[in-house]
This record gives C-alpha cells, sequence and structure tokens, in this order.
C-alpha cells in the first residue's frame, strides 16, 4: 500500500460536504478534537437558545412556559427527532433520565414480559453501568436471574432458550467494535428471546436502522455524537408492539395517563409516555435538540461515510508510524465492523494521552493500556488524523511522555 500523505487527506477536506458543518461548532482554536464519543463539541447556536430559554422563557414568561413554550412536550419532540436517526416512528422514542436509569427500566419491562427464562445475556464489551445496572436490578428481583457475560464474538452463539434478554451496546466503547444488530435480533427472536441495544456509540455516528431490524428496546446516549452538552438527558425506545404489553419499573407521575388529574392511584399513560418518570430537565433538552438538530441537518449516510474513511486513513497512519513503535491498533480493520473510533494500545497510553492533550489533540484513555480517538465527522478534519498520529509519533519518538505530571491520574480520565 502507498503511504499515506498530507496531501491526500488535505484533498479529501477539500471535497467533504459535511466540512461546513465544522465552523458550526464552537471549537477553541488550535484545537483537534477527538473525544466526540465521550462528550460531544459545543454547537455554536446551542448558547443562544439556552441563554434565550433563561432569560425570556424561564426568566419572563416563567411557569406559563410549560404550555407556550411547549415545555411538557419535550420529552417526545425530541424523541421523535431522535427517531429519525435510529429507524424508530416518531411515538417510539422519549428523551428522559440517564442512559443507566432508562436501561434500568426498559430491562425491568423486557424480563417481564419473559416471566419464564432467568438469563439476561451481554459481552465483556458492554459498558460498566449498563452490566451494574442488570445486576442491581436481578438483586432487587430477588437474585432469581442470572446476568451472563460471554466475549463479544461468542455473543451468537450463547443465544439459547433460557434467555431471556439479549442487552448489549451495539458500538464496543474500547475497541469500536461494530455488533450486527440484525443478526443478533434474528437469532434472539429465533430463540424466543428480546433485545435490548444501547446506541451510545452509535447514535448520531452510524445510521442505526431499529425496526429494519425488528429491535424490542433501545436506549442511548444524548452528550456523546448527539452533542446535547454534559449530563444532557439519555432516550430510550420501545416498540409500537410492546407499548401496551409494557411497564415501566418506574411509576412517576409524567408517565401517569392523566398527570394533572392528581389521582391516588397510577395508571400508565397510553404508549411510550409510560416510560416517563419526573419533570424533564428543560435547559438540558433544549441544548440537546440544538445538537440533534444538526445531525438531522447532514445526511447520516454521509456521516457513516466520512467516519469509515477517518477511520481507515487513521489505521492505516497508525499502522505506517506507530506500529513500529509498540502500538497496536485495537479497532476492527473491517470498516463495517467499526463504529466511528479508532483505539490503540499501548503499555503507556495514559501519560501518552496526557502528552499529547498538552498540544491541544484531546482524546482520552480507557483502562488498562486504550489510547481511544473519536472521530465525530461533523468537526473531525481529514488532517486533524495526520496531526494526531504524528504529534504521538513524535512524542514517543522524543519520550515527551515520560514526565512525572503526564502520569498523575485525575478523576476522570
Ligand atoms: C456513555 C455510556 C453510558 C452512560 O450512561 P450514563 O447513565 O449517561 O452515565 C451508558 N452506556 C454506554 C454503553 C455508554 O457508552
Amino acid at each position: 500500500m502507498s503511504p499515506v500523505t498530507r496531501a491526500e487527506l488535505e484533498a479529501l477536506d477539500a471535497r467533504d460536504p459535511l466540512a461546513p458543518f465544522r465552523e458550526r461548532f464552537d471549537l477553541p482554536d488550535g484545537v483537534i478534537y477527538l473525544d466526540g464519543n465521550s462528550l460531544g463539541a459545543l454547537p455554536r447556536p446551542t448558547a443562544k437558545r439556552v441563554q434565550e430559554l433563561v432569560t425570556r422563557e424561564w426568566g419572563q414568561d416563567l411557569i406559563r412556559s410549560w404550555n407556550v413554550h411547549g415545555w411538557i412536550d419535550l420529552p417526545r419532540r425530541v424523541g421523535a427527532k431522535i427517531a429519525r436517526l435510529i429507524g424508530a416512528a416518531p411515538d417510539e422514542v422519549v428523551v428522559c433520565d440517564s442512559t443507566s436509569i432508562n436501561l434500568f427500566k426498559v430491562l425491568a419491562a423486557a424480563l417481564r414480559l419473559r416471566p419464564e427464562r432467568r438469563v439476561i445475556l451481554s459481552d465483556t464489551g458492554n459498558f460498566p453501568t449498563d452490566l451494574y445496572m442488570a445486576q442491581g436490578l436481578v438483586e432487587l428481583l430477588g437474585q432469581q436471574h442470572e446476568v451472563r457475560i460471554v466475549d463479544e464474538r461468542d455473543v451468537l452463539n450463547a443465544i439459547d432458550d433460557q434467555v431471556a434478554v439479549v442487552m448489549l451496546t451495539q458500538v464496543n466503547y474500547r475497541t469500536g467494535y461494530l455488533h450486527d444488530m440484525a443478526a443478533i435480533t434474528r437469532r434472539a427472536h429465533e430463540r424466543g428471546a428480546l433485545v435490548i441495544w444501547d446506541l451510545a456509540h452509535s447514535a448520531g455516528a452510524l445510521p442505526v436502522d431499529l425496526n429494519g431490524c425488528g429491535v424490542d428496546f433501545a436506549v442511548g446516549c444524548g452528550y456523546k455524537y448527539l452533542n446535547g452538552g454534559p449530563g444532557a438527558p439519555a432516550f430510550l425506545f420501545v416498540a409500537k408492539k410492546w407499548q401496551a404489553h409494557v411497564r415501566s419499573p418506574l411509576w412517576g407521575w409524567l408517565g401517569h395517563a392523566e398527570p394533572f388529574a392528581f389521582e391516588l392511584t397510577y395508571r400508565p399513560a397510553d404508549g411510550i409516555g409510560r416510560f416517563l418518570c419526573g419533570t424533564p430537565p428543560v435547559l438540558s433538552m433544549a441544548a440537546l435538540e440544538v445538537g440533534v438538530d444538526f445531525l438531522l441537518e447532514a445526511d447520516i449516510e454521509a456521516v457513516r461515510h466520512k467516519s469509515q474513511l477517518l477511520g481507515h486513513h487513521f489505521i492505516a497512519l497508525a499502522d505506517q508510524e506507530l506500529v513500529p513503535f509498540g502500538f497496536e491498533v485495537t479497532s476492527p480493520r473491517d470498516p463495517n465492523r467499526r463504529g466511528s473510533q479508532v483505539s490503540l494500545r499501548h503499555p503507556e497510553g495514559y501519560p501518552m494521552v496526557q502528552a499529547l492533550i498538552s498540544r491541544g489533540i484531546i482524546g482520552d484513555f480507557r483502562a488498562p493500556d486504550i489510547l481511544r480517538f473519536g472521530l465525530a465527522p461533523l468537526y473531525v478534519r481529514y488532517v486533524d488524523v495526520w496531526e494526531t498520529v504524528m504529534a504521538l509519533r513524535e512524542i514517543v519518538e522524543t519520550r515527551a511522555w515520560d514526565r512525572p505530571e503526564f502520569r498523575r491520574r485525575a478523576k476522570v480520565t
């Protein structure tokens, strides 16, 4: 293979149809931001939207805003928009709570649809909070269930007729491995199991087709590729065919059929609304809506195309420049099995990432030895891939990473 050159990457930027989006994010000058898979960048209109919400809607219109400015409809309105990104119908998605809480709600609901089965199947590549929430639910339900965790390549074969629910994150947060949603969902259904997909690293990064795959339940994150801001509310999906048959385990008043009747006894709302719980975080919802609108404006197929090309060039350059220095590429090389990130392994990964950050190239580190680079196509340029790999190579060649301040572990890595 011919070596990757900077000129080649510049040429890709010059004809990139998504390039104009970068200017619409408020990124600091000189920063290369490769952590959009952990906290998406700030869309420029977000500050103005939140400002207007605070000063006019909250400050001036006060409580009337729940009706006049439609605050009360935000969970469904933003949910309906996210639905378009993930192959769902508008009344199958609501925005609420956190990914962890939403996972708990849909897992409890799913288990009750399979009362005779005892296994929740997941994989070692799942994000720990998903596993913890499942383990906590199992304890709450009296330890009658088992959370069975298998290697991600063994999931398909591990789905047997004891499995109640297959609970997976579509894209592995460490390696970027992308599960075959269609095949796993099909197998689960053949064996009588239900599926829950966590879209934390796929919504907004690649086209997802929940209904095309016949998915039962899904959850996802607002602050990663959807650019909703720190702690943005999450979303959940319940397929229409299940909506009348399931209960949320958390019976909040906004999930009641008539919240403002203030009845003493819970009655679930029709449809997806029964998965709402308490009052929506209006400021955060409004910020999330701006991020979602950006993605709706961009063609998600174009987003995926660019993401795959960014990943391809990152890996090719890493092979060329970094593998000789002891790095290993842990992300799948097959672009159809890779999400929107590239991960490298190196035993000194932590201080190396800190050295990169000190130069304005922001990636992150995942224990024990993974350097992780998120490739959010709305604001990452092809040349950023070049700059990153070359900077890392220089850091390694000069041992610039080998300094005590780079070894000090922060609370958040
Ligand atoms: C980021 C992420 C979460 C985050 O959950 P929170 O409740 O928002 O903290 C959950 N699951 C997966 C797979 C993630 O990647």
